[in-house]
């Protein structure tokens, strides 16, 4: 028998009634011969009012007690629903996580899970029981609640769904699926059919979406199909499964409005900076974003890269720390930012997708503070006042109020990615020799000998340079892989990027006319180098996996020119002698072959 797992948001279950509706949606699918397994949220604003008591009582509490508090939002939920399917005349019975054997690691308030024993749960499926499951907690190896992080309850339901092997998991809540942005900021934003796993990923972890980036990871990880729907009406949602319907560059618009930045200024340019500093935020498992190298000048190297505010403290913590053991070198940090990111896998067959954000920006007058790019995404960081503009802009320029246009007519539906098949296979073999169920996944080492970089400084920091460089660039028809920029310094900022050596040249040539403008630039180009990118599952949600790199390229004595995170790929770009010591070293890090 099939079994389906059905995930209720705190809206969903915020009332009586709304209970009672979720209930019914649970039995229809158990009367249409599925085994049913629902988890279940804290109702409403439950978790929110929990935190806001606690806070009352005392500014910092401890995260153990913490958890026991917020674990009772959810059992009140699984409680009142199981009653309520009792209600409508079937068997269900609910269940904590310590109940439904949801094994975690010990880190309170951001617990991993290692292992769900499915035993007791297959055997109350098999006696027809519903099974009422609490999302967002699990216990660890002492007999301690543990929590998962905020939104958890979509990671506890697909990791649910993973270890049953669910035919179909369904996320039921307030939005009628997953929109090309958040439709409360662009009331335009159209609902997609659907979205692959990849484009999922970078969408959540850079903040769209509001899905749990985790549960994502799951999903692709064990290959579980997820649908987000809305729990009040039966209109089909939005799947989110290995492919992507459209054919178009960008298929969603993300926002982080309380991103802040963090530079650490005259350091050293040597090998080890960059694994001081990861070292120092994976300790305290703080995920860094849009992380950015400036290319050496003076044998110094600024770096600069981008946190959630309520990491802050933590972080400037971890800085210091970072900086201390380098031995040189000051850190600032600036608040007024926010963090926009356009996601879609069409993006690596489409040129000038960069171009057309960054003009798009400039065409509003928005400054471009920072710029990070991965495969599938481009990041970019604005002031917070401007930040519903930049999305507005983004979402407009791409033409994603009319995205049914570009629906792919031949149905063909391509892989969410060019190198996928064989890429999946890997992954897949990583998969099963997992001892804890949300260990990291990197499944391959990927060396590119073919790039050249291109780093552009002395320029000018006002709106729209971005975007001047890239339509140049765009016009000569150049694709550009990697782009960062970093903060601006004394009213001037510098943007590095990688062609294809081929393309090097032309680049320069293409870039060059804006001296007529900027009569400052400096234009450097070095063929020698490589890109090497580790590539697996939720590798920027791992802050291991950017330490493990890092440790392992510090070692071998290999110096860090650039770097590009995303979930799926992390790259750093670096000498060209250094190659195959550097691709050793992170073969055997990673324990592939
Ligand atoms: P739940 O309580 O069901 O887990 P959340 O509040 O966590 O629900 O997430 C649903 C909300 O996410 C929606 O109300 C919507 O405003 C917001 N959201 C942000 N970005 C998107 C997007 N791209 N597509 C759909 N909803 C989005
Ligand atoms: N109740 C938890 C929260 O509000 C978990 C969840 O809703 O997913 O974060
Ligand atoms: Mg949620």
């Amino acid at each position: 028998m099939s079994i389906i797992v059905q995930k209720f948001g705190g809206t969903s279950v915020a009332t009586a009634d709304k209970i009672l509706r979720a209930a019914r949606r649970a039995v229809d699918a158990k009367k249409a011969g599925n085994q049913v397994v629902m988890v279940v949220s804290a109702r409403g604003q439950k978790t929110d009012e929990l935190i806001e008591l606690a806070n009352e009582i005392a500014e910092t509490n401890s995260t153990r007690e913490m958890d026991v508090l917020l674990s009772t939002g959810e059992q009140e939920t699984i409680a009142l629903t199981a009653m309520a399917i009792h209600s409508l005349g079937e068997k269900a019975i609910s269940l904590t996580g310590m109940q439904m054997g949801m094994l975690t690691d010990a880190s309170h308030s951001k617990a991993r899970i290692t292992r769900i024993n499915t035993d007791r749960l297959r055997k109350l499926l098999a006696e027809g029981n519903i099974i009422v499951a609490a999302g967002f907690q699990g216990y660890d190896e002492h007999g301690d609640i543990t929590t998962l992080g905020r939104g958890g309850s979509d990671t506890t339901a697909t990791a649910l769904a993973a270890a049953l092997g669910a035919q179909m998991c369904e996320i039921y809540t307030d939005v009628d699926g997953i929109y090309t942005t958040d439709p409360r900021l662009v009331p335009q934003a159209q609902k997609l059919e659907a979205i692959a796993y990849d484009e999922m990923l970078e969408l959540t972890s850079m903040g769209g979406g509001k899905m749990h980036s985790r549960s994502i990871e799951f999903a692709k990880k064990f290959r579980v199909p997820l649908c987000v729907r809305s729990a009040t009406h039966d209109e089909p949602g939005t799947l989110i499964s290995d492919e992507t319907p459209y054919d178009i560059p960008v298929v969603s618009v993300a926002l982080v409005k309380t991103e802040v930045r963090v530079t650490l200024s005259s350091v050293p340019d040597v090998p080890g900076v960059m694994s001081t500093i990861f070292a120092a935020m994976a300790a305290r498992r703080i995920p860094l974003d849009l992380v950015v190298q400036d290319v050496g000048q003076d044998g110094r190297a600024e770096i600069s890269f981008t946190v959630p505010q309520d990491e802050l403290a933590d972080t400037l913590t971890a800085a210091d720390e970072a900086i201390e053991k380098i031995g040189a070198g000051k850190v600032t940090h600036g608040t007024n930012v926010s963090k926009v990111s356009a996601v879609g896998t069409g993006m690596q067959s489409h040129a000038g997708v960069a171009a057309e954000m960054f003009g798009q920006l400039a065409e509003r007058g928005i400054n471009i503070k920072m710029i990070s790019t991965g495969d599938i995404k481009i990041s970019v960081l604005v002031d917070r006042d401007q930040n519903a503009d930049a999305v507005r802009a983004v979402h407009e320029g791409f033409k994603l109020h009319q995205l049914s246009n570009h629906i792919r007519r031949d149905k063909a539906k391509g892989p969410s990615h060019l190198d996928d098949l064989s890429q999946a296979e890997r992954e897949r073999e990583v998969v099963k020799k997992l001892a804890g169920m949300e260990d990291i996944v990197v499944s391959d080492v990927h060396v590119d000998k073919g790039q050249a970089r291109v780093s552009l400084h002395n320029i000018p920091d006002s709106p729209g340079i971005a975007a001047k460089i890239f339509s140049e660039i765009a016009k000569a028809g150049i694709m550009v892989d990697l782009i960062v920029q970093n903060v601006s310094q004394e009213n001037k900022t510098s943007i590095t990027l990688t062609v294809l050596t081929s393309d090097a040249e032309r680049c320069v040539q293409a870039v060059e006319k804006l001296k007529h403008t900027w009569p400052q630039l400096e234009i450097w180009t070095d063929d020698d180098i490589v890109k090497i990118s580790v590539k697996g599952i939720g590798l920027r949600s791992h802050t291991g996996v950017g330490e493990k790199m890092f440790r392992a390229l510090a070692e071998v004595g290999v110096n860090i020119q650039m770097v590009a995170t995303s979930e799926i790929r992390m790259s750093v770009v670096i000498a060209k002698k250094d190659a195959e010591k550097a691709q050793m070293a992170l073969l055997k890090t990673f324990e592939l072959s």
